[in-house]
């Protein structure tokens, strides 16, 4: 059974959160990143999302030749930004588990997944593993709205089908599903008028939305949607008809035709209560990032399941109600699941990691490569 280094690992991870990388400050880390992959023998190339976003740095991709013929070009995804506060984090190790000093956060996401694919590269080598062409897609930005991956120049991936390393949960566990994201802005217009001397004269914005919110379908919409009304603004004084509200909403599905439907009962609603109350609603939907959802049979998912079992772990295949760099990357036309890494409470001061946890997921991903081979091409 391939097995990590425990102390490579672990010292490996310690580095990596040690250098800043708050989403926007990319600089450091990814310069280190890209001496780290050339000297374990990848080519590394950098596209031009820097340019695009803005933020410190492009997106790695680093591409490693095969050493078998004959297989699929898989790759890997992890991104190198943080969410805040990141600063100076300072990694504590206790009963196998590895926290920050509480002051920050500890940057497991998503650098517990750099670390495992790095460290998966060194078992490669141990084992003596024969392997097809390998590809690592680093992303700058996933914490700003996946911009990285949406600026990512994919002509770069010549793989057939890849993983993201960057969900929690439990390892074993495979995102094989997740929604597409709609974002509303709906922005009712009033009549403004004196509301002690002459109401009738006013159409009031904030009634317009509130009967508009009334008819919508809002919640959980069935297993696959959701929808929620985030904000609601509007409003001057007591005194005066407001003439503009804005309503922020969102809605998710894994289903594009359900997501599709649930687009169209906001718009209707808006349209009811338009005639009912006067005024006018503009409705402006923006796709944020696109869904996947792939059954056991696929290569993506099948490929995945056997490697678990393979590194004695029982394959759970999830659906998530949140987004990742998979959502997007795969929109580029490579399949995707995204493997749960194992990390605890991301995004606050509690984050944390089990050893056992990290050692797992860097077996997890050599089994992926070795079943990739032994699958072919398919
Ligand atoms: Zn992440």
């Amino acid at each position: 059974m391939i097995q990590a280094d425990r102390d490579r690992l672990v010292s490996e991870f310690i580095e990596l959160v040690k250098i800043d990388s708050e989403t926007g400050n990319e600089e450091k880390i990814s310069v280190v990143l890209k001496a780290k992959f050339e000297a374990l023998g990848f080519t590394v190339v950098e596209d031009d999302a820097k340019e695009k976003t803005g933020h410190g740095a492009n997106n790695l991709i680093c591409t490693l030749e095969g050493t078998k013929e004959g297989v699929d070009p898989i790759f890997f995804n992890s991104h190198m930004d943080t969410v805040v506060p990141g600063k100076e984090i300072k990694p504590q190790i206790e009963d196998e588990i590895i926290r920050s000093d509480g002051t920050t956060i500890l940057g497991a996401d998503d650098k517990a997944g750099i670390a495992a694919i790095i460290e998966m590269v060194r078992l490669l080598k141990d084992y003596d593993i024969d392997h097809g062409q390998i590809q690592v897609v680093l992303t700058v930005g996933e914490e700003s709205g996946l911009i990285g991956a949406k600026a990512l120049n994919a002509t770069f991936i010549d793989a057939k089908y890849g993983y993201a390393v960057d969900s929690h949960g439990d390892v074993g566990g495979l995102i094989v599903a997740s929604p597409t994201q709609a974002k509303f802005e709906i922005t009712c217009h009033g009549k403004t008028a004196h509301a002690g001397v002459a109401p009738e004269e006013g159409i009031s914005a904030i009634t317009l939305a509130s009967k508009a919110i009334s008819k919508m379908k809002l919640g959980r919409i069935d297993e696959d949607t959701t929808a929620n009304i985030g904000r609601f603004e509007g409003g001057k004084a007591t005194n005066i008809v407001s003439d503009e509200a804005v309503v922020i909403a969102e809605a998710r599905s894994l289903v594009p035709e359900k997501l599709d439907r649930q687009i169209e009962q906001i718009k209707d609603a808006c349209r009811q209560a338009e005639e009912e109350v006067g005024g006018s609603i503009d409705v402006d939907v923006t796709i944020m990032y696109k869904g996947y959802k792939h059954d056991e049979h696929t290569q993506v998912v099948k490929v995945a399941s056997q490697a678990a079992r393979r590194v004695g772990l029982e394959p759970q295949l999830k659906a998530t109600g949140g987004g990742s760099d998979a959502n997007v990357i795969s929109s580029y036309g490579f399949p995707m699941v995204n493997l749960c890494v194992g990390y605890k409470n991301i995004h606050t001061p509690e984050e944390e990691i089990s050893i056992s946890e990290m050692m797992k997921i860097s077996s997890l991903l050599a089994g992926i490569v070795i079943e990739a081979a032994e699958e072919g091409s398919a």
